[in-house]
């Protein structure tokens, strides 16, 4: 992407691949994924404005099948400039391919889900892929027990800094006393 600036969100969710409806739409997260994921993001006051969606593949991998290791290399440079351009504070990672790609040998999703971790100056909270959640429904409860703490942490991690002390007043001498 040369040429293009910076976009700051605080915010950036990544989930897995395009599915069928993202391939032809161009969008992330616009299927039934995506219609769970809005219903998440609207029960801690946030709409897709607030945040920037993409995912690891750039492309929809061949019958929906799991992503390979190869096709998550071979795409990692767009998820690594657009992290650049981007500059987020916390990082939404949704799902084990995610997990994998940014935050390699952390565990399993099912362990470390509904957690922050912090490197540097950037927040992750792994968080279980919206349509696991609509494959097996015991998920949804995780999720948005989840979503319930990622509102606390960003309550926290996106609070404006405290308002400068004001500057003390100068101690005025007494008249009589510079008078001496
Ligand atoms: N699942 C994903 O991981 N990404 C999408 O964009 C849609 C479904």
């Amino acid at each position: 992407m040369p040429g293009v600036g910076p976009c700051p969100a605080d915010i950036l969710i990544v989930g897995e691949a395009p599915g069928f409806n993202e391939d032809r739409q161009g969008e992330p997260f616009v299927g039934a994924a995506g219609k769970l994921l809005d219903t998440l993001l609207a029960r801690i006051g946030l709409s897709r404005g607030d945040v920037y969606i993409t995912n690891v593949l750039k492309c929809r991998p061949p019958m929906n099948r799991d992503p390979m290791p190869n096709e998550a290399e071979a795409c990692s440079p767009y998820l690594k400039r657009q992290l650049e351009l981007v500059q987020p504070k916390v990082v939404l990672i949704l799902g084990r391919h995610a997990l994998e790609r940014l935050m390699p040998g952390q565990g399993s999703i099912s362990r470390i889900h509904g957690s922050l971790v912090k490197r540097g100056d950037v927040a992750y909270v792994p968080l279980y892929h919206p349509a696991a959640a609509l494959h097996n429904g015991a998920l949804v409860a995780d999720l948005e027990r989840d979503f319930d703490n990622v509102k606390r942490y960003l309550d926290k991690l996106l609070a404006p800094p405290p308002p400068p002390e004001p500057a003390p007043i100068p101690r005025q001498e007494p008249e009589q006393l510079r008078l001496l």
